[in-house]
């Protein structure tokens, strides 16, 4: 299990590129207010975003 994660690990920070710039993206982007019901799932609730693109006051 943990040689599992390490390989999820591994595919998330490789392939992850910023929706914003292109950049290798190590964030997760929320893009809707938390107070909203039902995200699990919801098609463009979050996307990847570089360290310089994430906005921490975003989906807040
Ligand atoms: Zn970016």
């Amino acid at each position: 299990m943990p040689q599992l994660l390490a390989i999820a690990e591994y595919i998330t920070k490789t392939l992850a590129i910023c929706m914003v710039c292109g950049a290798p993206a190590n964030h997760t982007q929320r893009l809707v207010a938390s107070s909203e019901r039902v995200l699990v799932g919801a098609q463009g609730t979050y996307e990847a975003r570089c360290r310089q693109c994430f906005d921490p006051t975003l989906g807040q």
